[in-house]
Formats: structure tokens, sequence, C-alpha cells
């Protein structure tokens, strides 16, 4: 019997199961490597006991397919904006100085931690990819590569460094032990610090029936009730909480040492409140998932059946771990999407992963005229129509699949 990566309880209650399939973010270089593609289940179950969400599967650390190219924060404009307003915000509220030590675990390129050393604040990043963090020293942001836990906590501290902040964005879901992992921020905080953690958050994931944010190297999907719970067992708390837009709508926890002086906000109520009305503390709020999920799937099925009955070509635009869940679930081939675009020149000339249709450059869409561009990455359909308003002069339409389907 599969049992919970964090408490260690039977897992029998299923999200949902999304059946086997390759990893999302493994592109083929060619057609063949398709014989050697490997697959693995891709099956989210909750724990009665802790609440934790969580993949059933653990993948091996070879089977991760790393691109360098596709790791560097610092590619997005928005996301480097999203971390300065983050640095400020934080400096201000916790009256960080010269004095201070700030942390951030996942540091990648120096994306964040660049701002904290331009305000004078000590830095230090920590960050398993090698590549990632020579491009953060250049930014004059120190980094340790290696992954956080709390060994490297505890070796830290013996060396005399231990944070005022921590930052922890967008990589909780990403630990295989998130128990070990978060033993380690009740270990290498000082005594009044603060830990801030960016998850996207599950309450969205149910109701926008956003499965295909489910990957594999995805293991956890959090709610601040499985977040409690896990902070409560390694002496820390949560004392705030933020709604956050990114990634289809994210939280932002604060959390501290229990001891610690830092007064419960408000936010926090309000969230409490909103997974206990979704009955997120119980079996009832996770049950009905499969079903709303198979009715997405079942629509845009139909859609490319009589999309096809009619002699219209569909394609797709956005190649990245969205879309993979999406069509892998669905069981698309490359017949049923003649390619799907991106405008990263690196993924461009390679296969999606298990559907083996070639990614292209945008440029091919005004050649081949397609009726039908389904947008998979659908938090930017807004972004990617306009950059693409000439599909209406030969009568083309957008389509999205997620919440429900919708032509336009
Ligand atoms: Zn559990």
């Amino acid at each position: 019997m599969t049992t919970c990566r964090f408490c260690s309880s039977p897992l029998t209650l299923t999200l949902v199961d999304l059946g086997t399939t390759p990893l999302a973010n493994s592109n083929l270089r060619s057609r063949d490597e398709i014989v050697s593609e490997k697959s693995f289940p891709l099956h989210v179950m909750v724990c009665d006991e802790c609440r934790l969400a969580q993949t059933t599967e653990t993948i091996p650390a070879d089977a991760i397919f790393h691109d360098d190219y596709a790791y560097f924060s610092s590619f997005s404009n928005s996301w480097v904006e999203h971390a300065r307003c983050y640095c400020e915000e934080m400096t201000v509220r916790f009256g960080l100085g010269s004095g201070s030590l700030v942390m951030e675990v996942a540091s990648n390129d120096g994306y964040l931690l660049q701002h904290f050393v331009k305000a004078g604040v000590p830095v230090l990043g920590i960050e398993p990819a090698g590549n990632c963090a020579v491009e953060a020293e250049r930014r004059g942001v120190p980094s340790i590569v290696e992954f956080f836990g709390s060994e490297l906590a505890g070796r830290l501290v013996s060396q005399g460094q231990q944070a005022d902040l921590m930052a922890a964005n967008n990589v909780l879901a990403h630990v295989p032990d998130i128990s070990d992992f978060i033993k380690g921020f009740s270990i290498a905080l000082k005594p009044e610090g603060v830990v801030t953690f960016e998850f996207p958050h599950l309450l969205n994931l149910i109701n926008l029936v956003q499965f295909d944010t489910i990957y594999h190297e995805h293991y956890s999907y959090l709610s601040l009730i499985a977040v409690e719970t896990i902070m409560r067992r390694h002496g820390m708390r949560v004392f705030d909480v933020q709604q956050l837009p990114t990634h289809g709508g994210s939280l932002r926890v604060f959390a501290c040492r229990e001891s610690a002086s830092h007064a419960e906000m408000k936010g926090l109520g309000e969230i409490r409140a909103l997974e206990k009305a979704a009955r997120l503390d119980e079996s009832a709020g996770y049950e009905g998932f499969t079903a709303k999920v198979e009715k997405v799937r079942d629509d845009f099925l139909t859609f490319l059946a009589d999309a096809r009955k009619a002699g219209q070509s569909v394609i797709g635009y956005g190649a990245a771990a969205k879309g993979n869940t999406f069509m892998n679930y669905c069981g698309l081939n490359e017949t049923d999407i003649d390619y799907v675009a991106d405008r990263n020149v690196h993924k461009q000339g390679r296969l999606l992963p298990g559907i083996h249709a070639p990614i292209c450059d945008p440029a091919r869409i005004a050649e081949t005229r397609p009726d039908y561009v389904v947008i998979l990455p659908w938090n930017l359909a807004h972004e990617i129509q306009q950059q693409l308003p000439q599909i209406r002069e030969w009568g083309g339409r957008f389509v999205t699949a997620i919440p429900e389907l919708k032509v336009f």
C-alpha cells in the first residue's frame, strides 16, 4: 500500500489518476528517441491524516530531464518584477538591513536575491543547479550548489549563518522529502526569523480544474491546512498568508518558530475559512474532482472529432508541461494535433513527449493557416491571442480547454 510522503499514513483517497505518461518536460530530440521513451504513473492521492495531496511515485533522479536553457528565472520579465516587489515589501515589513541575512532556497540565477544585494542586505543563495549558481554569482549573489534540507541547515548554523528571512518560492511542491525540507527551515532561521513559501493553491487547482498543472516532478499539491500541519510537526507556525495571482492562483505563506513573537494576521483566518467551506478538511472536498477532469477531456475530444469530421486543422500553442499533461491524459497523438508552436528556439524542432507532434516556430502558423489554435497555457491566453491577430484573416479561431471548452 502506498503511504503518505509526510506522515506515513496509508493513502486511500484518489484526487485524480491521470494514467501512465512520460515526464512532462522531456521533449524528444528526434524520432529515434521514441523507442526508449519512459512512462510513469501520474496518480495524485490525498492523505486522510495530514491532507497532503501528493503523487504516488517518486521519479528516479536520473530519469528527470534537465535542459539547461529552461531553468533561468531571469528569462521572464514578469517574474523578475514579482521578485523585486517581494524584496521591497519584505525589507520594509521586517526591517532588513546591512546586519541581516536573507537566504533563498532554489535561488536559481539570483533573479530574486539580486534586489536585496542592491539594497545592501547580505544574502546567500542555495541552488542545486550549478549553471544557475554561476549566473547568480555574476549578479553578486553568493551561492551554495546543494539541495536544501536539515543536514545543510545544520552545517550553515555551525558556520554562524542563520537567516532573518528565507524565501522558498515554487519549490515546496518539487521536494520529494517535504518533512526534512521543512525541518531545515526550523534550524536555519534565527529565533525571530521568517520564512515565506509561495506555491500554487490546491483550492484553485480543484475549483478551476487545473489538472494540467499536475506532473511527475511536482510531488505535492498544497493547501494551507496541509502546510500548517507540516509546520507544526517541526515546531513552526504559520502567522500570515496572502493570495497571489501567479500560476493560476498561489498562496504566499509566512511562517516562524512556534516561540517567535510574530502576531497572527487576518489573512490566515480568511484562507482557513475558504478551505473549510470547500471541505478540504474532509474527503468530500476531493471526491468529485475526477468527474470534472473527465468532462474536460471528453468535451475536448468531442471538439477534436467534430473538427476532423469537418476537415478542419488543429494546432497547439505553447509547448510547456501543462500542455503535455493535458494532451497525454486525453490520449492524443500526432494525428490529432499537427504541431505545437512555441517561441522558444531551443524547443523548436523537438517532439512532444508521448504525443510526438513536432514543436515549430510560430511563423509556421501563417504558412499553414490552421482552423483552430488550442492555447495550452490557459494562464497566458490573453497574451497569446494578442500575439496572433493574423489568424482572424483566414477565419481561424482560438480554443482553450480548461476549466471548460471555449472556442473564440
Ligand atoms: Zn499524511
